[in-house]
Protein backbone atom coordinates (compact mmCIF):
# COMPACT_ATOMS: atom_id res chain seq x y z
CA UNK A 1 0.00 0.00 0.00
CA UNK A 2 1.44 3.32 -1.09
CA UNK A 3 0.76 6.56 0.96
CA UNK A 4 0.82 9.88 -0.27
CA UNK A 5 -0.93 11.70 2.98
CA UNK A 6 1.46 10.98 5.83
CA UNK A 7 0.03 12.75 8.79
CA UNK A 8 2.72 13.09 12.26
CA UNK A 9 -0.10 14.66 14.64
CA UNK A 10 2.21 14.15 18.12
CA UNK A 11 5.75 15.52 18.05
CA UNK A 12 7.67 17.33 20.59
CA UNK A 13 10.78 19.90 19.89
CA UNK A 14 13.19 21.66 22.21
CA UNK A 15 10.44 23.69 23.62
CA UNK A 16 9.48 19.91 25.67
CA UNK A 17 12.22 19.37 28.68
CA UNK A 18 12.74 16.26 27.28
CA UNK A 19 12.56 16.76 23.25
CA UNK A 20 15.75 17.97 21.12
CA UNK A 21 15.05 20.13 18.11
CA UNK A 22 13.98 23.41 16.76
CA UNK A 23 10.84 23.69 14.76
CA UNK A 24 12.00 24.99 11.76
CA UNK A 25 14.56 21.74 11.24
CA UNK A 26 11.67 19.67 12.67
CA UNK A 27 9.43 21.12 9.66
CA UNK A 28 12.92 20.36 7.00
CA UNK A 29 13.18 17.30 8.31
CA UNK A 30 9.31 16.50 7.85
CA UNK A 31 8.85 17.91 4.48
CA UNK A 32 11.88 15.72 3.56
CA UNK A 33 10.62 12.73 4.84
CA UNK A 34 7.67 13.84 2.83
CA UNK A 35 5.33 14.33 5.12
CA UNK A 36 1.94 16.32 4.18
CA UNK A 37 1.36 17.69 7.88
CA UNK A 38 2.79 17.76 11.16
CA UNK A 39 1.91 19.13 14.66
CA UNK A 40 3.96 20.17 17.21
CA UNK A 41 2.83 19.12 20.75
CA UNK A 42 4.99 20.02 23.41
CA UNK A 43 4.38 18.62 26.74
CA UNK A 44 2.51 20.85 29.05
CA UNK A 45 2.07 18.94 32.77
CA UNK A 46 -1.14 20.53 33.88
CA UNK A 47 -0.39 19.40 37.50
CA UNK A 48 2.61 21.09 37.43
CA UNK A 49 2.30 24.12 35.76
CA UNK A 50 1.40 26.25 38.49
CA UNK A 51 4.34 25.55 40.44
CA UNK A 52 6.59 25.60 37.26
CA UNK A 53 7.16 28.75 35.45
CA UNK A 54 9.35 27.20 32.72
CA UNK A 55 6.14 25.32 31.84
CA UNK A 56 4.22 28.36 30.93
CA UNK A 57 7.28 29.94 29.08
CA UNK A 58 7.71 26.73 26.75
CA UNK A 59 4.47 26.20 25.77
CA UNK A 60 4.39 29.80 24.76
CA UNK A 61 7.66 29.81 22.66
CA UNK A 62 6.57 26.52 21.12
CA UNK A 63 3.00 28.16 20.15
CA UNK A 64 4.49 31.28 18.51
CA UNK A 65 7.47 29.17 16.94
CA UNK A 66 4.90 26.79 15.16
CA UNK A 67 3.02 30.35 14.11
CA UNK A 68 5.64 31.45 12.62
CA UNK A 69 6.76 27.73 10.57
CA UNK A 70 2.91 27.32 9.47
CA UNK A 71 3.48 30.80 7.46
CA UNK A 72 7.25 29.63 6.03
CA UNK A 73 6.10 26.54 5.34
CA UNK A 74 2.64 27.52 3.58
CA UNK A 75 1.84 25.28 0.45
CA UNK A 76 4.85 22.88 1.63
CA UNK A 77 3.58 21.48 4.47
CA UNK A 78 0.82 21.68 6.68
CA UNK A 79 1.72 23.17 10.32
CA UNK A 80 -0.61 22.53 13.75
CA UNK A 81 0.16 24.28 16.21
CA UNK A 82 -0.93 22.01 19.03
CA UNK A 83 0.15 21.16 22.82
CA UNK A 84 0.32 17.88 24.87
CA UNK A 85 -1.97 18.07 28.57
CA UNK A 86 -0.81 15.87 30.83
CA UNK A 87 -3.41 15.18 33.59
CA UNK A 88 -5.80 18.10 32.25
CA UNK A 89 -8.54 16.85 35.05
CA UNK A 90 -6.11 17.16 38.04
CA UNK A 91 -6.82 20.81 37.70
CA UNK A 92 -9.44 21.70 35.05
CA UNK A 93 -9.50 25.36 35.88
CA UNK A 94 -5.68 25.44 34.48
CA UNK A 95 -6.30 23.51 31.27
CA UNK A 96 -9.31 25.35 30.46
CA UNK A 97 -6.87 28.54 30.81
CA UNK A 98 -4.52 27.19 28.98
CA UNK A 99 -6.25 26.32 26.17
CA UNK A 100 -8.31 29.53 25.89
CA UNK A 101 -4.52 31.61 25.66
CA UNK A 102 -3.50 29.62 22.85
CA UNK A 103 -5.25 29.36 19.45
CA UNK A 104 -4.17 25.41 19.15
CA UNK A 105 -4.96 23.22 16.32
CA UNK A 106 -4.95 19.98 17.93
CA UNK A 107 -4.84 19.90 22.06
CA UNK A 108 -3.87 16.44 23.12
CA UNK A 109 -4.74 14.62 26.70
CA UNK A 110 -2.75 11.98 28.28
CA UNK A 111 -2.01 10.62 31.45
CA UNK A 112 1.44 10.46 32.38
CA UNK A 113 1.08 10.22 36.37
CA UNK A 114 -1.05 8.97 39.00
CA UNK A 115 -2.31 11.73 41.19
CA UNK A 116 0.78 13.01 43.27
CA UNK A 117 3.02 10.52 41.92
CA UNK A 118 5.55 10.43 39.44
CA UNK A 119 5.55 9.86 35.87
CA UNK A 120 5.17 5.95 35.19
CA UNK A 121 8.37 6.43 33.31
CA UNK A 122 10.22 6.67 36.71
CA UNK A 123 8.27 3.88 38.36
CA UNK A 124 9.94 1.03 39.74
CA UNK A 125 7.15 -1.64 38.96
CA UNK A 126 9.24 -4.51 40.31
CA UNK A 127 7.44 -3.21 43.43
CA UNK A 128 4.53 -1.83 42.31
CA UNK A 129 1.07 -4.38 42.81
CA UNK A 130 0.24 -3.35 39.17
CA UNK A 131 -3.19 -4.27 39.07
CA UNK A 132 -3.89 -1.26 41.19
CA UNK A 133 -1.74 0.94 39.24
CA UNK A 134 -3.14 0.05 35.72
CA UNK A 135 -7.21 0.51 37.40
CA UNK A 136 -6.15 3.75 38.50
CA UNK A 137 -4.83 4.92 35.45
CA UNK A 138 -7.93 3.45 33.56
CA UNK A 139 -9.64 5.43 35.95
CA UNK A 140 -8.17 8.75 35.55
CA UNK A 141 -8.28 8.16 31.82
CA UNK A 142 -11.90 7.56 31.84
CA UNK A 143 -12.08 11.27 33.60
CA UNK A 144 -10.06 12.59 30.98
CA UNK A 145 -12.50 11.03 28.53
CA UNK A 146 -15.35 12.66 29.94
CA UNK A 147 -14.13 16.22 30.57
CA UNK A 148 -14.22 16.82 26.77
CA UNK A 149 -11.79 19.58 26.50
CA UNK A 150 -9.71 17.95 24.00
CA UNK A 151 -9.20 16.44 20.97
CA UNK A 152 -7.08 13.49 20.42
CA UNK A 153 -6.67 11.26 23.43
CA UNK A 154 -3.01 9.89 23.34
CA UNK A 155 -1.06 6.53 23.87
CA UNK A 156 -3.73 5.29 25.67
CA UNK A 157 -2.15 1.83 27.61
CA UNK A 158 0.62 4.14 28.68
CA UNK A 159 1.70 2.48 31.30
CA UNK A 160 2.23 -0.85 29.54
CA UNK A 161 5.25 1.14 28.03
CA UNK A 162 7.44 0.77 31.23
CA UNK A 163 5.81 -2.20 32.45
CA UNK A 164 6.05 -4.29 29.72
CA UNK A 165 8.75 -2.63 27.65
CA UNK A 166 11.40 -2.36 30.59
CA UNK A 167 10.11 -4.47 33.15
CA UNK A 168 9.40 -7.21 30.86
CA UNK A 169 5.76 -8.08 32.89
CA UNK A 170 3.08 -9.02 30.67
CA UNK A 171 -0.61 -7.50 31.96
CA UNK A 172 -3.34 -9.33 30.38
CA UNK A 173 -5.01 -5.33 29.05
CA UNK A 174 -8.44 -7.77 29.13
CA UNK A 175 -9.10 -7.79 32.71
CA UNK A 176 -9.38 -3.95 31.67
CA UNK A 177 -11.91 -4.05 29.17
CA UNK A 178 -14.88 -2.59 31.49
CA UNK A 179 -12.80 0.14 31.42
CA UNK A 180 -11.25 0.82 28.11
CA UNK A 181 -14.54 0.22 26.48
CA UNK A 182 -16.44 2.57 28.72
CA UNK A 183 -13.14 4.91 27.39
CA UNK A 184 -13.99 4.27 23.53
CA UNK A 185 -17.50 4.55 24.11
CA UNK A 186 -17.33 8.15 25.76
CA UNK A 187 -14.49 9.08 22.73
CA UNK A 188 -17.23 8.14 19.92
CA UNK A 189 -20.21 9.88 21.48
CA UNK A 190 -18.70 12.95 22.28
CA UNK A 191 -16.61 12.71 18.09
CA UNK A 192 -12.82 12.96 19.88
CA UNK A 193 -10.08 11.04 18.54
CA UNK A 194 -8.56 8.11 19.56
CA UNK A 195 -4.24 8.09 18.75
CA UNK A 196 -2.15 5.27 18.02
CA UNK A 197 0.60 6.12 19.16
CA UNK A 198 3.86 4.99 16.87
CA UNK A 199 6.90 5.10 19.37
CA UNK A 200 6.37 2.07 21.22
CA UNK A 201 7.30 0.47 17.52
CA UNK A 202 10.47 1.44 17.79
CA UNK A 203 10.89 0.99 21.52
CA UNK A 204 11.70 -2.06 23.53
CA UNK A 205 7.45 -2.62 23.65
CA UNK A 206 7.30 -3.47 20.12
CA UNK A 207 4.02 -2.40 19.23
CA UNK A 208 1.42 0.60 18.75
CA UNK A 209 -0.36 2.32 22.22
CA UNK A 210 -2.63 1.29 21.95
CA UNK A 211 -2.77 -2.40 20.18
CA UNK A 212 -4.67 -3.34 17.19
CA UNK A 213 -7.61 -5.23 19.41
CA UNK A 214 -8.35 -1.59 20.85
CA UNK A 215 -8.70 0.58 17.97
CA UNK A 216 -10.11 -2.12 16.45
CA UNK A 217 -12.81 -1.91 19.41
CA UNK A 218 -13.27 1.49 19.05
CA UNK A 219 -14.33 1.13 15.22
CA UNK A 220 -16.80 -1.36 16.70
CA UNK A 221 -18.31 1.05 19.20
CA UNK A 222 -18.71 3.54 16.94
CA UNK A 223 -15.24 5.49 16.85
CA UNK A 224 -14.67 7.54 13.38
CA UNK A 225 -11.94 9.29 14.34
CA UNK A 226 -7.79 8.44 15.03
CA UNK A 227 -4.71 10.49 15.04
CA UNK A 228 -1.43 8.76 14.59
CA UNK A 229 1.58 9.93 16.12
CA UNK A 230 4.92 8.90 16.45
CA UNK A 231 5.40 11.61 19.36
CA UNK A 232 9.26 11.91 18.64
CA UNK A 233 11.40 13.77 20.67
CA UNK A 234 13.86 13.63 18.17
CA UNK A 235 13.85 14.76 14.33
CA UNK A 236 15.05 11.47 13.18
CA UNK A 237 11.98 10.39 14.95
CA UNK A 238 9.09 12.28 13.15
CA UNK A 239 6.69 10.46 11.12
CA UNK A 240 8.38 7.24 11.83
CA UNK A 241 6.27 3.95 11.91
CA UNK A 242 3.21 6.13 10.67
CA UNK A 243 2.78 4.44 7.75
CA UNK A 244 2.68 1.29 8.91
CA UNK A 245 -0.30 2.40 11.92
CA UNK A 246 -1.98 3.06 8.84
CA UNK A 247 -2.31 -0.16 7.69
CA UNK A 248 -3.23 -1.40 11.15
CA UNK A 249 -5.92 1.41 10.90
CA UNK A 250 -7.40 0.14 7.47
CA UNK A 251 -7.38 -2.99 9.18
CA UNK A 252 -9.77 -2.21 11.86
CA UNK A 253 -11.74 -0.40 9.36
CA UNK A 254 -11.09 3.45 9.59
CA UNK A 255 -10.88 4.69 5.85
CA UNK A 256 -9.75 8.12 7.30
CA UNK A 257 -6.95 9.68 9.39
CA UNK A 258 -7.83 13.07 11.49
CA UNK A 259 -5.69 16.03 10.85
CA UNK A 260 -6.90 19.48 13.43
CA UNK A 261 -7.13 22.71 11.98
CA UNK A 262 -8.55 25.60 14.49
CA UNK A 263 -9.55 22.80 16.89
CA UNK A 264 -11.40 21.16 13.93
CA UNK A 265 -11.49 17.41 12.32
CA UNK A 266 -10.54 17.38 9.37
CA UNK A 267 -11.02 13.91 7.85
CA UNK A 268 -7.69 12.81 5.27
CA UNK A 269 -8.89 9.85 3.54
CA UNK A 270 -6.13 6.92 3.50
CA UNK A 271 -5.50 5.83 -0.34
ZN1 LIG B 1 2.67 11.63 26.46
ZN1 LIG C 1 4.09 13.11 23.68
Amino acid sequence: MGFNKLLDMHTHTDNSPDGSAAIMYMCEVAQQKGLRAIAFTDHCEVDDYKQNKNVSKRIKQSYFESVKARSVYTGRLIVSSGVELGQPTYDIKTAEEIIAKYKFDIVLAAIHNLRGGEDFYFMDFSKQDIDKVMTQYFKEVLGVAKWDGFDSLVHLTYPIRYIKGKYDIDVDLKKYSDYTDEILKVLARNGKALEINTSGLRGALGDTMPTKDIVKRFKELGGERITIGSDAHKARDIGSGVEQTMEIAVDCGFNFITLYQNRVPIMIPIE
